[in-house]
């Protein structure tokens, strides 16, 4: 079985009807790269920024993430990389970040909620995003999107980071912006978010998460955590039938993207992007071609 999926890995998957799908790798950091590019990723789908955060005694500085990010884009060129903004909250902490105690930190402060308010933090990576786009096809999403106001607020931040790039002489270019939807209100207004950005990437794990009210690391209640469940499943397809009516693309990121049983029903409603574990690629490109 394994010989017969390596025969996968450097294909570029197609349905038996012709729509070409990508399968990007998601990553964690660059020491990943070459599994991805063994398995045969596309691009990146989704790279997590949290690795350069964590586990360090001061925040990265936008020089230092510049550089990672640079160097992603080039290993990758001319296929897309999209880097996910910092996601973190109270149960990740982070040293420089000071993170109140909560009762609820999958409800609290984190991923974009707390990157707004920390504008020390959040520009100096939209900073490095744009620096690197310069040599890279580098794409930007965001995580735990919930309000319109935030995607605004979003912008207007990424519109002061080019201006203070372009006073100060620093070689910059602009980058595609999408959202992660993995909240029940992303996908409720998914219409109105569709007209405000380039991309959605689907976060079916946080999606299944606060869609089936069930804690994503809890056992007991494991039965529950289920993305191919009817009330999951609704709300995936109202994502993709709004990214279809406003001509943006869609792609999956959560784990339930390199599922053989699901993949033909994301590719069925729309999804053009679909991006998981390296190891998971051959396997999800074989799948394709049955569809
Ligand atoms: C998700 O929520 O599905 C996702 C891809 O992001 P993470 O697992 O990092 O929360
Ligand atoms: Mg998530």
């Amino acid at each position: 079985a394994r010989a017969a999926l390596d025969a996968y890995r450097a294909l570029e998957p197609h349905t038996r009807d012709g729509r070409r799908i990508e399968v990007a790798a998601n990553l964690g950091s660059l020491r990943e790269i070459d599994a991805a590019k063994a398995n045969g990723a596309m691009g990146v789908g989704l790279f997590r920024t949290e690795f350069l955060f964590m586990e360090r005694k001061a925040l990265p500085s936008e020089d230092e993430q510049a550089d990672v990010y640079t160097r992603l884009a080039q290993a990758f060129a001319p296929h897309p990389v999209v880097v996910r903004t910092l996601d973190v909250g109270g149960d990740k902490p982070v040293v420089g970040i000071n993170f109140p105690k909560e009762e609820n930190p999958f409800l609290g402060w984190r991923g974009v909620r707390m990157c707004l308010e920390r504008q020390d933090v959040f520009k100096p990576q939209l900073k490095a995003l744009l620096r690197a786009a310069v040599v890279g096809n580098i794409k930007v999403m965001v995580p735990m999107i919930a309000d319109l106001d935030e995607i605004r607020a979003v912008r207007g931040l990424i519109a002061d980071c080019r201006a203070e790039l372009e006073a100060a002489g620093t070689p910059h270019a602009d980058f595609e912006l999408g959202i992660m939807m993995e909240t029940p209100a992303a996908a409720l207004l998914a219409d109105a978010f569709a007209r405000q950005v380039s991309f959605f990437s689907i976060g079916t794990n946080d999606l299944t998460q606060y869609i089936m009210a069930v804690d994503r690391l809890n056992p007991r209640v494991a039965t529950l955590n289920r993305t191919e469940h009817p009330a999951v499943m609704k709300a995936i397809a109202m994502i993709c039938d709004a990214a279809k009516e406003a001509g943006i693309w869609v792609g999956v990121c959560g784990e339930a993207a390199s599922r053989p049983d699901l993949i033909p029903e994301f590719v069925r409603l729309g999804v053009t992007e679909l991006s998981m574990s390296p190891v998971s690629i051959p396997r999800a490109k074989r799948c394709i071609t049955e569809i």
